[in-house]
């Protein structure tokens, strides 16, 4: 950023503050863009995790080596295999 930035930047400011109507114009402009990205960064991480969820589902199914129960969760296979592990 240099001075001439700056000067355009100010002169910018200066017209749209006088000239009301475009300066709405330009501030609702921006606003929609705004949003339009934060909707569509919101729609792009739904999409990484849906595919990162059917990734892990079909790659890694954590099913018991005893007697084949599949487990939501490596957590809840652990869980399971301490009733195998039991003493009787
Ligand atoms: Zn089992």
């Amino acid at each position: 950023m240099n001075n001439t930035w700056w000067m355009n930047s100010i002169l910018i400011s200066i017209v749209l503050a006088v000239d009301r109507v475009r300066w709405k114009e330009v501030c609702e402009a921006g606003l929609d863009n705004l949003l339009q990205s934060i909707d569509q960064a919101a729609a792009d991480r739904r999409d990484r995790q849906h595919q990162n969820q059917r990734a892990s589902a079909t790659s890694t199914v954590p099913k018991c080596k005893v007697c084949g129960l599949i487990c939501k969760s490596d957590f809840g296979l652990r869980s399971h295999m301490r009733a195998h592990n039991r003493p009787s």
